[in-house]
């Protein structure tokens, strides 16, 4: 970082070429985790995914709590720290997880901007709350330990404009509102917010899928153990849009900030026994020709 880069944001006409940190494709290059083989986000393909009766509903806790914190933009997302122990466990965790700060990833305007995919379908945003082993300090000695570090990923719908003005969207819409004025260098506080405030309630969260990954951004490390949500965050089209006002360190607007599927290479997804196998038309007759034996299970 130059001294003089605390300056006016420059005119989005001005940059001519994109930074490297924002291309996924090169990242491999200075991360060798990022070319590994247990990589996230990934394309989650229902009708493979493995019942597993142990994903029971996950036990949230102090997740009630509110806390006061700033949203910052780290060049990948918007993110905020979460300054106090809220915690997760069960639904086959191996321990006790303390959440660390959730940031979020998004499209352009609204459209296709979540990291993972269910059957290719790509949702407008995803929320990712990053938690890591209570037993650790600091997230980088939980990412030298493969199962140190627990993320909980929530996907945004669109809501249907009747079921606006609820109480828990006002919360959703405040972080919303913020993004709008996330800028480089710039932090700005939000006010008091709790993790159950941004999330679907407890009783909607029973159906997820499980998978071993990586973060998604650089040092993409590999140690990560992932559970996404079936129910999905609604959002109006309006708020899903003020994220693409953000803007990058050099002044893009910080648009499509999600990095592409990677390969699963060999790796099962579980799915929770409340998680619902979402079968389309033609899924379905590729389910019953398998069924009546017709064909070669994969
Ligand atoms: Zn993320």
């Amino acid at each position: 970082m130059g001294q003089n880069e605390k300056g006016p944001f420059k005119p989005a006409s001005v940059i001519t070429s994109v930074p490297t940190v924002l291309v996924p494709e090169k990242w491999a290059g200075g991360n060798v985790d990022c070319g590994g083989k247990s990589q996230s986000p990934i394309n989650i393909v229902t009708r493979k995914t493995v019942k597993d009766e142990r994903l029971t509903p996950i036990e949230f806790k102090n997740y009630q709590q509110t806390f006061k914190n700033s949203l910052t933009n780290n060049g990948h997302s918007v993110k905020v720290n979460i300054p106090i122990t809220s915690t997760i466990s069960g639904g086959d965790l191996s321990t006790t997880y303390k959440a660390v700060q959730f940031h979020l990833h998004w499209g352009k305007d609204g459209g296709p901007g979540s990291e993972h995919t269910i059957d290719g379908e790509q949702y407008p945003m995803e929320l990712h709350i990053v938690h890591m082993k209570s037993s650790y300090a600091d997230l980088t000695t939980a990412l030298r330990d493969p199962n140190g570090v627990a993320v909980l990923g929530f996907f945004y719908e669109v809501l249907k404009v009747s079921a606006q003005n609820s109480k828990t969207l006002v919360a959703r819409s405040r972080v919303a509102n913020m993004a709008v004025f996330v800028f480089s260098d710039v932090s700005f506080s939000l006010p008091s917010i709790s993790l159950a405030q941004l999330i679907p309630p407890e009783q909607k969260l029973t159906s997820y899928y499980r998978y071993r990954g990586s973060l998604t951004t650089p040092p993409c490390s590999e140690s990560v153990v992932w559970t996404v949500f079936e129910t999905p965050i609604p959002l109006s089209m309006d708020q899903m849009k003020a994220f693409s006002t953000v803007q990058f360190y050099d002044g893009t607007s910080m648009v499509n900030n999600f990095r592409p599927v990677q390969p699963l290479n060999g790796r099962l997804v579980y799915r929770s026994a409340g998680a619902t196998l979402w079968v389309s038309s033609a899924l379905l007759a590729a389910a019953l020709t398998t069924a009546l034996g017709l064909s070669q299970p994969n």
